[in-house]
Formats: C-alpha cells, sequence, structure tokens
C-alpha cells in the first residue's frame, strides 16, 4: 500500500476544478486518507520546490503555488504514487496522454494544474511537510475488496 501527496495547485482551483480531479481519483479506485485547503506561505513553497531552487523557473513556480490557495491531500492505494501520476499525465500538458487531467483541463507546464509525489522517499517527505500525524485518516473502505485483491 503507497501513499502519495496530491496538490490542485491555484490554477485548477480558480477553474472551479477540484471537483474533476477529486472525481478521477475517487473513480480510479484510490482512497482519500487526508485533505486541507489552505494559503500557501512563502516558507512552505520554498521548502516544497527546494528541488528546483536555482531553475530558470523557480521564481515563477513559487509565485504560482503562492498565489491563491490549494487543496492539499493524501491519498492512498496499491502503487498510488505511479497510479496518480498516470492520472495527472506528463508535466508537461501538451505532452501528456489524452483522457490525463493535465492533457484534458491544461495548456502550459507552468499551470498544469496538479501535483503529485514522484517516488515513495518523496510522497514521505511532502506528506510530513504538509500534514501533521493525526491529520491522516485512515479508513475501511467498503469496497476495498473490489478495489484490491
Ligand atoms: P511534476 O510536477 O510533474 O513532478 P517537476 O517536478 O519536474 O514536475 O516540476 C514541478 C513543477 O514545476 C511542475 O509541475 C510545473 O508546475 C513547474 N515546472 C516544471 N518545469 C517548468 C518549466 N520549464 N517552466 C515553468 N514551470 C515548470
Amino acid at each position: 500500500m503507497e501513499r502519495t501527496l496530491v496538490l490542485i495547485k491555484p490554477d485548477a482551483v480558480q477553474r472551479g476544478l477540484i471537483g474533476e480531479i477529486i472525481l478521477r481519483l475517487e473513480r480510479r479506485g484510490l482512497k482519500l486518507i487526508a485533505a486541507k485547503f489552505l494559503q500557501v506561505n512563502q516558507e512552505l513553497a520554498e521548502t516544497h520546490y527546494a528541488v528546483h531552487k536555482g531553475k530558470p523557473f523557480y521564481e515563477g513556480l513559487v509565485r504560482y503555488i503562492t498565489s491563491s490557495p490549494v487543496m492539499a491531500m493524501v491519498w492512498e492505494g496499491p502503487n498510488a504514487i505511479a497510479a496518480v501520476r498516470q492520472t495527472m499525465g506528463a508535466t508537461r500538458p501538451t505532452e501528456a496522454a489524452p483522457g490525463t487531467i493535465r492533457h484534458d483541463f491544461a495548456l502550459e507546464v507552468g499551470r498544469n494544474l496538479t501535483h503529485a509525489s514522484d517516488s515513495p522517499e518523496t510522497a514521505a517527505q511532502e506528506i510530513a511537510l504538509w500534514f501533521k500525524p493525526e491529520e491522516l485518516y485512515p479508513w475501511d473502505r467498503a469496497t476495498d475488496a473490489w478495489i484490491m485483491g
């Protein structure tokens, strides 16, 4: 079982896509175990995107993520990290496969709607950065046996 951090970024919130994105993750069979709606401050943005510091798009990326509220969530499931990134599509929307969120709703890499952890190590770091342990609520779902063998 894996957990992954998903952010519905400011452009997706502004464009009224929160429901659409959650719908696709729920429908896939992933389980929501934590969620919060918040305005990201400079410190959180810089820590979250520390790996990109020094890159030409870094300053714009921090401005983008702090520009308006985001929805932060933790989703759980078998292969959740790969499954969520597949549902999001490639980082560049014009390279994302049809049927993915970034293909279906975005055009530019700098406005690509979502973030999802890219490995078990970053997922653990990011979940700890965005959520306190007591804000995670694992739960038994009646349909689990029909989604996980
Ligand atoms: P992903 O979000 O798919 O894991 P990266 O970790 O490579 O992608 O990049 C983090 C975020 O930085 C991207 O989702 C995107 O919002 C932004 N970004 C990446 N590359 C560029 C770029 N060349 N120009 C503008 N923004 C970028």
